[in-house]
């Protein structure tokens, strides 16, 4: 009697159709790999998010040749407008090399439906509404060999049997839940940095503000009267009648505030000036939250057949709560090492190959967000907070270098004296 053998659906599965999905899934289909996408939701969607993009996302979605005309809404931002301490100063994005000098906003329901498409476009196949439940693990080697998912409606509920999809690799994108890799006993690790972000959305005069506005001052009570937290407030202009209004902030461990974002929120854009027009009849749409996983809080971003990219390997930067760039800069990163590892000709040399994306993912990335920990730890004073808006905000040079430090959009080679420094920094700083 023979034996029977299970084929694959694909060469690799990809896991939820956010940026870092997508972003796979493109590269992968670009290499000639058969690559499956399972999507639990339905396009177009909403995503909570800023819906901003710096000049590091923008490099990323130049390098996938992703159109970004204007009148498909792609809104061009050419630098950041700070206010805190009594100081408002305009930064614009740095000239150079390695980056373009402009960011963008987009709402993230029409983005992540753009980007889906541009993966299909190249070849990949996604498929809506289908919720993973699971990795399916070959019991002989421990290794994940595929996912079960079930059909889900709009609504989530389930909507069909559960089915089983098997791939060699599996690439967890599923975001901030950290499914799949919690499934394998991938947890969080507590003493990284942690976010919590919320935003809504406001017809306003303001929504073609051509630079990313943030507000420094967050107090955790009476303005004033209380302490500064660490994080910021922004208003993004959409360029569609509305911008995104929202703020987060930050903890340098997992630990759970007692404080209430939503009315935070409430608070502070009940303070902002009248022609602005951030009033109740004008926001559309609720107030929703959600979280920020930091600094690689979820390692090894490579086990058993398992790729963790973007929020679910924690890849969001800890000096601004950007995740986009990083999850389409791991999703490229893990898309060439499975295209590479593919090629190999022994299980040994495939599986050494595969392991060699957590330590690129580390090189690039690892010294910057142990720097991220340490400034997250400093910001957590309010005293700390306070000294740098009020006596920092009103130094070019040094805001200039703080602009670069905290957008991470900086010369990685050669460029002037603080993209020397910054990079001198990263490379000390030991990627833990
Ligand atoms: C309020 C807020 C504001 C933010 N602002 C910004 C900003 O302005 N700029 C920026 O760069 N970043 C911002 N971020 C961070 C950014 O939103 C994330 O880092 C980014 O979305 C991560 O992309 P991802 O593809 O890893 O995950 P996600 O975007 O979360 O995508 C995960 C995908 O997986 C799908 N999925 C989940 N579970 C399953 C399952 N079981 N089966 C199938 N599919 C599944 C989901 O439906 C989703 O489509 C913000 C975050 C928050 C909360």
């Amino acid at each position: 009697m023979g034996t029977v053998t299970q084929r694959d659906d694909a060469d690799v599965i990809v896991v939820g159709a956010g940026p870092a999905g997508s972003t796979a899934a493109y590269y992968l289909a670009m290499a000639g790999l058969d690559v499956l996408v399972l999507e639990k939701t339905a396009f177009p969607r909403e995503k909570v998010c800023g819906d901003g993009f710096t000049p590091r996302s923008v490099r990323e979605l130049v390098a996938m040749g992703v159109p970004m005309r204007e009148e498909d809404g792609w809104i061009r931002n050419k630098g950041l407008r700070v206010y805190g301490g009594g100081h408002r100063i305009e930064l614009p994005w740095p000239d150079l090399d390695a980056f373009p000098s402009y960011g963008v906003s987009r709402t993230r329901r029409d983005f992540d439906d753009t980007l889906a498409k541009h993966a299909v476009a190249a070849g990949a196949t996604i498929l809506e509404q289908r919720s993973v439940t699971g990795p399916v693990v070959d019991e002989r080697t421990g290794r994940v060999v595929g996912v079960t998912a079930r059909p889900v409606d709009v609504d989530g509920r389930r909507a069909g049997d559960e089915q089983t999809y098997r791939a060699p690799v599996v690439i967890a994108a599923d975001g901030v839940s950290g499914r799949l890799a919690l499934a394998l006993g991938i947890e969080k690790n507590p003493n990284r940095p942690m976010g919590v972000a919320v935003r809504t959305y406001f017809r306003t005069p303001r929504h073609q503000d051509d630079w990313m506005e943030s507000h420094l001052e967050l107090w955790d009570g009476e303005p004033g009267r209380s302490n500064l937290m660490p994080g910021y407030g922004w208003i993004f202009g959409l360029g569609d009648g509305t911008a995104n209004v929202g703020l987060g902030s930050v903890s340098s461990r997992a630990t759970t505030t007692k404080i209430d974002y939503k009315d935070l929120l409430q608070r502070w854009v009940a303070n902002t000036p009248a022609s602005w027009e951030f009033t109740p009849e004008n926001q559309v749409g609720p107030v929703r939250s959600a979280a920020l996983p930091m600094g690689f809080n979820r390692k090894p971003h490579y086990s058993r057949g398992l790729m963790l990219v973007g929020d679910s390997g924690g890849m969001v930067n800890p000096f601004n709560g950007e995740g986009i760039a990083y999850a389409m800069q791991g999703a490229r990163r893990a898309a060439e090492v499975v295209a590479q590892a593919r090629s190999r000709t022994t299980d040994s040399a495939r599986e050494s190959t595969l392991a060699t994306y957590p330590r690129i993912m580390a090189e690039e990335l690892g010294g910057y967000y142990s720097l991220g920990r340490v400034f997250v730890k400093l910001i957590e004073h309010p005293e700390v907070m306070r000294i740098c808006t009020r006596h920092g905000l009103p130094r070019p040079a040094l805001m200039r270098l703080t602009l670069k430090l905290l957008a991470d959009v900086y010369e990685p080679r050669g460029g002037d004296l603080s993209d020397r420094f910054i990079s001198a920094l990263t490379r000390i700083a030991p990627a833990a």
